[in-house]
């Protein structure tokens, strides 16, 4: 009976032991601080597209305490704009913010997940994304690159751009220099022009010398900001080629691993708060920087015609088929935003559809 008492209080004490011990680990965790570095796509506190990054960095340090420091670098400050993705993949960096299109190189299934043309507008891409499986296609993508993607902002539907040259049929589209990535690139060189890709900071001076004969950018908020009516004769709508564009947040996925549970949660809550803001800001602020752009600069707004949008469509369709026959996640990928898309589109005609339209009578 004594040797079993022993053996009780033993238990006890050891059991006693193990607690504080945890506790401590616990409470180490706690303390450790990390300082990251996050690069980006755009210039330095660029406005909309940059600031979403800034806010990301201020909320996460907010949220943590201090404990999770975010250093933001703009374009060309630790990387140059289209080597973020290395740059976060190789863990010289723990983020990058920018759009999933610049990496088309790496696979082109990473078109999706900025735009689609003719594609999903904002409010679906993020119910595609956050309720539609969008998400996990988009991590399952990444993953091979050593990259965790979250949303990270949205402009809302976007210009078709700024034109040095009148569009008024699909033949003036031919052999057009036009910046313009992602799927609505690979769409303009199907219709004979000639698509190219660079980041925002070299867009002026290139429209300015003629290097390209339109650029499409984001919408009036972005484009004031980049002075694009000194430099460009008309500027057209709709965006068909970006609907809705989703940009990115990339994580190194060791980096996140070395994170605790209540920062993980932190960065996860702080990425969807900076995209849906940036959607709030552009939806304030594209409007009054239309009528900026309009009323103080005497901007030629133009529609493209409903011609060239349907042919541009149908070649949209075919680019689309195309890439989804480029590997098995291309496909996949594919089904899921068409899917989501038709239901979207079958729903939509009889709320946000018929409402505008009702809102226009
Ligand atoms: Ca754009």
């Amino acid at each position: 009976m004594r040797i079993g008492i022993i053996a009780l209080l033993s238990l006890f004490i050891l059991g006693c032991g193990e607690k504080p011990a945890e506790t401590s680990a616990v409470a180490a965790e706690k303390q450790q601080n990390f300082k990251w570095k996050l690069v980006t796509t755009w210039p330095k506190n660029y406005p909309g597209l940059g600031s979403a990054p800034e806010n990301f960095a201020k909320k996460v340090e907010a949220m943590s305490g201090g404990r999770l420091q975010v250093k933001v670098f703009g374009a060309g400050q630790l990387v140059p704009a289209f080597e973020v993705f290395d740059a976060v993949s190789q863990g010289t960096a723990q983020m990058g913010h920018g759009a999933s299109y610049y990496w088309t190189g790496k696979s082109k299934a990473t078109g999706f997940f900025t735009a689609v043309p003719f594609g999903l507008n904002a409010q679906e891409m993020n119910g595609w994304l956050h309720y539609g499986g969008g998400l996990e296609l988009w991590r399952e993508l990444y993953d091979q690159f050593n990259l965790i993607p979250f949303a990270g902002g949205s402009t809302g539907v976007q210009m078709a751009g700024w034109f040095n040259r009148e569009i008024n049929s699909m033949e003036d589209i031919k052999g057009l220099k036009m910046r313009i990535p992602g799927l609505g690139g690979d769409v303009i060189t199907r219709a004979g022009g000639i698509s190219v890709t660079m980041p925002g900071g070299e867009l002026y001076t290139s429209m300015q010398t003629g290097v390209i004969d339109a650029t499409e950018w984001v919408g009036p908020y972005n484009d004031l900001a980049f002075g694009f009516h000194q430099v460009a004769k008309y500027y057209y709508y709709p965006g068909w080629h970006e609907p809705g564009p989703i940009l990115e947040l990339i994580v190194n996925k060791d980096a996140y691993a070395t994170l605790p549970a209540d920062l993980k949660a932190i960065v996860e809550t702080a990425a969807r708060a900076v995209n849906q803001d940036m959607l709030d800001e552009y939806t304030a602020r594209n409007n009054t920087a239309l009528v900026e752009l309009v009323e103080t600069h005497g901007v030629d707004v133009r529609k493209l015609p409903d011609e060239v949008i349907a042919e541009l469509s149908r070649l949209s369709d075919e680019v689309l088929a195309e890439l989804a026959t480029d590997s098995e996640i291309a496909q996949r990928i594919a089904e899921s935003v068409a899917a989501f898309k038709q239901q979207a589109m079958a729903y939509h005609g009889i709320s946000e559809e018929a409402y505008y339209n009702a809102r226009n009578q």
